[in-house]
């Protein structure tokens, strides 16, 4: 090691989050960024955000969600496993102070590429955030933002954008317990005023929703209320094996989740939420097909 490296910039290093950071260096770095105050323990939540058009409608669901923006205490910032940010064999935490809003989708009415979600970033917390991943090697990356994962629910609940937001990204090339181990050690963070949500669907299978969108009145799907029930259980049982590895046949299975991209933030939420009580938000389907269940920990 070269001797001109000062203390200071190994200290530095540490709270920028070396794997070989430990948990109590991690809070030591997030006690520094809260600036000594002492942030109440954040719940946890995982959300069902369903068709990007939530952002701009008014449905059960979008007013559920606006209810429970106003009952939920005030974080010092979000950390939110989104869908939408999978970079296969690495996982990524965004460190912009000013994350741009990203419309990640096609087809859809200019509203909706038209809003904005200018909430800022929290780039001590993101790095705290780094530090807090042991199981594999997180990295600060500004190439992404605030997808529609994120901001499509975030406005409903917290319509200022006033609220610090960053974002981790899903490394897709790693089993679903990866996911859960991971949340498990972000946890750390909700004692330091970090909210740590999941959004995803528990239930998501694009083709058969559309397919189900050209039916009135569209009916809930018997696989989509199978899958939906099964893991409703296992969440109140705190059955994380079911939840790694759901005990249904291969087809209702194939059928609710045909890709794991939107079923992996739930399992950040159930691993950030250790033995907490669980709550549930909202249930429900949309198109037949989409479970909208979101749950709240602690
Ligand atoms: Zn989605």
């Amino acid at each position: 090691m070269s001797p001109h490296i000062r203390r200071r910039d190994l200290l530095q290093l540490g709270a920028a989050g070396t794997a070989a950071a430990s948990a109590g260096e991690v809070i030591a770095a997030v006690g520094e960024v809260t600036q000594g105050r002492r942030a109440a323990r954040q719940p946890v939540l995982f959300i069902g955000h369903g068709s990007p058009m939530n952002a701009i409608s008014d449905n059960r669901f979008t007013r559920a969600l606006g209810g429970w923006g106003r009952k939920l205490p005030r974080p010092t910032a979000l950390l939110v496993v989104s869908a939408h940010w999978l970079t296969p064999g690495q996982t990524l935490v965004g460190t912009q102070a000013k994350p741009r809003t990203i419309h990640d989708f096609g087809g859809f009415p200019q509203a909706l590429f038209d809003v904005q979600y200018p909430a800022p970033g929290h780039p001590a917390l993101a790095r705290a955030a780094i530090g807090a991943v042991q199981h594999t090697r997180a990295e600060a990356s500004e190439a992404w933002g605030l997808d529609h994962g994120t901001w499509s629910v975030l406005r409903l609940m917290w319509p200022q954008a006033d609220i610090p937001t960053f974002q981790v990204s899903i490394d897709y090339a790693q089993p679903p317990r990866f996911h859960l181990t991971l949340g498990r050690e972000l946890a750390v963070l909700r004692e330091q005023g970090v909210m740590i949500v999941g959004s995803g669907n528990i239930v998501h299978n694009l083709r058969a929703t559309e397919r189900a969108a050209g039916e009135t009145p569209t009916a809930t799907q018997p696989w989509a209320a199978d899958f939906d029930r099964y893991v409703a259980a296992a969440l109140a049982q705190g059955d994380t094996d079911a939840l790694v590895m759901p005990r249904l046949s291969m087809a209702t299975r194939q059928a609710a989740v045909p890709t794991p991209d939107h079923y992996f933030p739930l399992l950040y939420s159930v691993g950030a939420a250790g033995s907490d009580s669980l709550r549930t938000a909202f249930e429900g389907f949309h198109s037949g097909t989409l479970s909208m269940r979101s749950v709240q920990y602690g």
